[in-house]
């Protein structure tokens, strides 16, 4: 199929570049990026930052404005977007018939809008439906999460599906890159710890409630446990981790049973054959020390979620860590895999 890619330039357009190199359904037809861009070779308008050469195909395709009409021919887009812009150019493209795969924030919560984690709750895809976009159905948006709301859902699920989750408190650290580039000045982060990402902390309850709801003839109907946030800037590169401590629904809930719940996480699209699905999506660590950014992100190329640190808790029930990459498994990797499941379920053809 051919792809274009909106917001080309930027830190999550690149790391779409570079993971869709022999991809083996997507080729990358088109890029879009600003007006300061539109005209010039990809190469000379991106700041190539990714740690691998930039694809020769890639370096010398011409950037495209964001605009439909200069994108006709492709199948479908990915977008890495600015949220300040992806309202409107997201929603022209799928007015224009082109389906959208966003990064962006800015539909997440539209209630026709499937803000979509495939092995959490691939059953939202349904909500494409009821979206009006086009007569014909043929333009839609489908969203992922934020990049630190991603590892919460998918180590919620197990949780949430055996023992239901009554409240949260939630204490993030997030890595340099999650902010983009060139992203937190350096001497802000270099041998530090900045206690307040501006905007994240709002979106932890509304996204990881959305994902964890129950698809109904209605809508979709979301739980409503109150969360204590606190996200953290971090020096590390790649890989968001969050320390989570839960009340459970049910009770009690012995570790043992809470271990055998994630463990046993019946994954919904292991049968399917997607080329960008982790063989395991929730690897638990027994050893005290992991799970840790520099030395797991990167399994599963990248697509893995890694949890730890499982016990009893002092306060409320249970107390865990849990970490993903965050350019990859929490942006251009994760809208990757969705595309992948819309393409497997007849959405993309
Ligand atoms: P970024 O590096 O600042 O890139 C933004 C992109 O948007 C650039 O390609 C830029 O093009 C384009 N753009 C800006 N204004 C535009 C306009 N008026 N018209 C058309 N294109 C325009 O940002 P990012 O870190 O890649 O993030 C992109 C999106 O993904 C954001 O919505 C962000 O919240 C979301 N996200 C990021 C991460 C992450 O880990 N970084 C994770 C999850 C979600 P020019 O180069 O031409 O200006």
């Amino acid at each position: 199929m051919k792809i274009g890619i909106l917001g080309a330039t930027g830190a999550v357009g690149q790391k779409f570049i570079r993971l869709l190199q022999n991809h083996p359904w997507f080729e990358i037809a088109a890029l879009g990026a600003s007006e300061r861009s539109a005209g010039k070779k990809y190469k000379d308008a991106a700041n190539w930052v990714e740690d691998v050469e930039l694809p020769a195909y890639v370096a010398d395709m011409t950037v495209n404005p964001c605009d439909p009409k200069a994108m006709e021919h492709v199948d479908f887009v990915f977008s890495g977007l600015d949220s300040s812009v992806a309202t409107e150019i997201e929603g022209a493209f799928a007015r224009a018939g082109i389906p959208v795969i966003s990064n962006a924030k800015n539909y997440r919560q539209d209630p026709t809008v499937p803000l979509l984690v495939p092995e959490v709750n691939p059953d939202h895809i349904e909500l494409i439906k009821t979206q009006t976009f086009t007569d014909d159905g043929s333009g839609w948006i489908v969203t992922n999460p934020n990049c630190v709301a991603v590892p919460l859902s998918l180590a919620l699920k197990p949780i949430y599906d055996a023992f239901g989750i009554e409240a949260m408190i939630v204490t993030t650290m997030q890595a340099i890159s999650g902010a983009g580039y060139p992203g937190v000045p350096s001497l802000d982060i270099l041998g530090n710890v900045v206690p307040y990402i501006s905007g994240e902390e709002d979106k932890i309850a509304p996204e990881t409630q959305k994902l964890l709801g129950k698809l109904t003839d209605s809508g979709i109907e979301t739980p409503d446990y109150p969360v204590q946030a606190t996200c953290t800037r971090v020096p590390t590169l790649n890989g968001h981790m969050a320390a989570v401590t839960v009340k459970l629904t049910n009770k009690p809930a012995s570790i043992e049973a809470v271990r055998e719940a994630v463990q046993g996480f019946n994954n919904p699209i292991a049968d399917l054959d997607l080329p960008f699905a982790p063989k395991q999506v929730i690897k638990l660590h027994d050893e005290e020390r992991f799970p840790q950014p520099r030395l797991h992100a990167d399994h599963e190329n990248g697509m893995q979620l890694h949890m730890g640190r499982l016990r009893e808790a002092e306060v409320f029930d249970i107390s865990f860590v849990c970490m993903a990459h965050n350019t990859i498994r929490g942006a251009a990797g994760g809208a990757i895999l969705n595309a992948e499941l819309l393409v497997k379920k007849g959405y993309l053809q």
